[in-house]
């Protein structure tokens, strides 16, 4: 498989809308599908990684074609929208690594240097 950019896969999303899908869908339909799609997502991730399981003689659905999905449809409103996802990207991770370059590593529940060690992260428990 090729390797592509940010803008690549926006292009080719672009493209890809105007060829088979006519058009953009309206950005709220746009945003209804990508709550869709991150459901789908969160359906897999709590019957693998959580206490739900898959129905029995139902196929395991594919995390990775759902993840793309995700991605397809943020793309979709990004390119509707005039996003540079590449840009925002970019941003956003300074943004992060500005916010957030001592806070995990002060995080006792991340060091494992927490007196109550919970490395689930429940909550309930102080
Ligand atoms: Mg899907």
């Amino acid at each position: 498989m090729s390797k592509m950019t940010i803008l690549e896969y926006q292009e080719k999303v672009d493209e890809w809308v105007k060829t088979y899908g006519v058009r953009y869908f309206s950005e709220l339909t746009n945003l209804g599908i990508l709550m869709e799609e991150v459901g789908e997502v969160a359906r897999i991730m709590t019957r693998t990684y959580g206490e739900q399981s898959f129905k029995e003689g139902k196929s395991k659905p594919d995390l990775a074609d759902e993840l793309a999905d995700v991605l397809f449809v943020a793309v979709c409103i990004a390119n509707q929208t005039g996003v540079d996802l590449n840009a925002a990207l970019d941003k956003n991770l300074e943004k992060k690594r500005l916010r957030d370059k001592e806070r995990h590593w002060n995080n006792p529940k991340l060091t494992g240097k927490s007196k109550n060690n919970n490395p689930a992260g429940d909550r309930t428990k102080p």
